[in-house]
C-alpha cells in the first residue's frame, strides 16, 4: 500500500486529499474530499494526472503591432508531456489575423491534441 496526498483544486476551499493505491497500483481508497469532484480528482491525480498546457507563439503582420498571441491546448494532455508540448510550438509562427479558437499548430507532440489561439489578434 502506498499512501498520496495532493490538494483539490476543484474550488477555493482546497480540501486535503488522500489517496491509498494498492500493490497492483489501484486507488483502493481516497479521503479527504468533501464532494464527488474531489474524488474525482484525486483519483486521476493519482493514476494518470493531466493538464490544460497555456504559452504564446509569435505573430507577424499584426496591424495593431501585436508580436504574440496567447494560447492553450484543446483538453488536457498528459502532466508529463508539458514540457514537450512547449518546446513544439517555440519556433511556431502564425500571419494575422488570429481569432480566438484558431488552430496554432495540429496534434501538439503527437498527443492528439490541437493548440488554440485564446485571443484575437488583428
Ligand atoms: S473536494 Fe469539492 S469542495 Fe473540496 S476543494 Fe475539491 S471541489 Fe472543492
Amino acid at each position: 500500500m502506498k499512501i498520496r496526498n495532493f490538494i483539490c483544486i476543484g474550488c477555493p476551499l482546497g480540501c486535503p486529499l488522500q489517496v491509498t493505491i494498492d500493490d497492483a497500483g489501484t486507488v483502493a481508497r481516497v479521503s479527504g474530499h468533501t464532494c464527488p469532484r474531489g474524488e474525482a480528482y484525486a483519483r486521476k491525480e493519482a493514476t494518470n494526472p493531466t493538464r490544460i498546457v497555456t504559452s504564446t507563439v509569435w505573430v507577424r503582420g499584426s496591424k495593431s503591432h501585436a508580436v504574440t498571441v496567447s494560447v492553450k491546448t484543446a483538453s488536457d494532455i498528459p502532466k508529463g508531456k508539458i514540457f514537450d508540448c512547449i518546446k513544439d510550438i517555440k519556433d511556431v509562427t502564425i500571419s494575422a489575423p488570429v481569432r480566438i479558437g484558431d488552430i496554432v499548430k495540429t496534434n501538439v507532440d503527437g498527443t492528439g491534441v490541437d493548440m488554440i489561439a485564446t485571443k484575437n489578434v488583428f
